[in-house]
């Protein structure tokens, strides 16, 4: 149950928790029946000018998740969907938002949370972009950014803000971000937030918000705490699972190789390269000696590549990012905190072959 919180200008949760007692049993549910596919943006009852935005940000038909998650978080359900990375989710949250938010007043009503600072500024960008003709604000609330740019934004008043959960969290005890006016809660990649350590924060959070708070919940995985977050935060929630041959878009092509041994690795990742044209690459390893490893492998074998991972500052992360976007480098090699949320393709606006490898 939701105790008080501790700042005295935000109002405690009184809210009881709610939810449908989901148990271990439930760890993969099926979509709530009677959850419609609707295969056109046009039939979503979504606003003109936002329409307008999805078609010139190039989208022309809506992803199963999106099809199936944005009726219901428009009229005011509250959602879990079971979706990862690669679903068209990030822009399933930017159209809900965008349709949400009074733009004629300056309050923060839609909050986002992520695991990731880039995620959470990948989500701001989606939202900005796809929310142009309305003229919505968003701030992205993450670590290793000036507080001061924060409480600047904040105080010329944005309608959404999209953060990570430690610093959303203290901008909201300074006050400086104020939660009044907040109905909608996204929590996107719950699973990744809670295994990066970030429970507590987003309780904390939660109780600062109204009693009156619509929860979108985002998760690849259904683990307990998980479940236990949508009991105590949502009512009746609807669900969302999107199967796994519905995971990719058209136009996005998997496929895999089986290595046996480790040592084979850099040499099938050569023959790769031999085979196949490929314009540029993200090589996610699973810890940072291995990026390091794999850097100094290939940067011997003439390959210009950059290298990122989360012990970084962030200055040093956004120039590669940036780099990597713009395409002055064409492979990055990184450990998983890039993975989650970052567009090239449309981030550069041009096609590109993206070849995500994992080492
Ligand atoms: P996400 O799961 O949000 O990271 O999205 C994965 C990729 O799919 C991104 O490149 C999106 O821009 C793209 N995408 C999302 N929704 C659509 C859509 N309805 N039509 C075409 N591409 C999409």
């Amino acid at each position: 149950m939701a105790t008080a919180g501790t700042a005295a200008a935000a109002a405690p949760r009184g809210r009881q928790a709610a939810g449908r007692g989901l148990d271990d049993e439930n760890l993969v549910f099926d979509t709530t029946p009677g959850v419609e596919a609707i295969t056109s943006f046009d039939q979503m009852g979504i606003r003109d000018d936002l329409l307008r935005g999805i078609y010139a940000y190039g989208f022309e038909k809506p992803s199963a998740i999106q099809q199936r998650a944005i009726l219901p978080i428009v009229s005011g359900r509250d959602v879990i969907a079971q979706a990862q990375s690669g679903t068209g989710k990030t822009s399933m949250i930017a159209l809900s938002v965008c349709q949400m938010v009074d733009t004629a007043s300056r309050e923060v009503q839609a909050l986002i949370l992520s695991p990731t600072r880039e995620l959470a500024q990948q989500t701001e960008k989606v939202i900005l972009a796809i929310g142009d003709y309305i003229n919505v604000q968003a701030h992205a609330c993450i670590g290793g950014k000036s507080i001061g740019e924060d409480i600047r934004k904040l105080e010329y008043g944005v309608h959404v803000v999209s953060g990570t959960p430690g610093r959303v969290c203290d901008m909201i005890k300074r006050r400086t971000l104020r939660t009044r006016s907040i109905k909608l809660l996204i929590l996107d990649e719950s699973d990744e937030m809670l295994s990066r350590g970030f429970k507590d924060q987003i309780y904390d959070v939660y109780r600062y918000l109204p009693p009156e708070l619509q929860v979108v919940l985002i998760s690849a995985t259904l683990p307990h705490e998980i479940l236990e977050i949508t009991s105590k935060f949502m009512t009746e929630p609807v669900r969302i699972l999107v199967k796994r041959d519905e995971l990719t878009l058209e136009g996005i092509k998997q496929f895999f190789v089986a290595v046996e041994r480790e040592e084979w690795k850099f040499d099938t990742l050569c023959d790769l390269y031999d085979t196949l044209t490929i314009t540029q690459a993200v090589i996610f390893c699973n810890t940072k000696r291995k990026v390091d490893w794999l850097t100094e492998k290939m940067r011997s074998n003439n390959f210009t590549v950059s290298a990122m991972h989360g012990d970084m500052p962030q200055k040093e992360r956004d120039a590669i990012m940036s780099e990597f976007r713009s395409g002055v480098t064409r492979v990055l090699i990184t450990t998983d905190v890039w993975a989650r949320g970052i567009d090239v393709q449309q981030a550069s606006n041009q096609y590109k072959a993206l070849l995500p490898l994992q080492m």
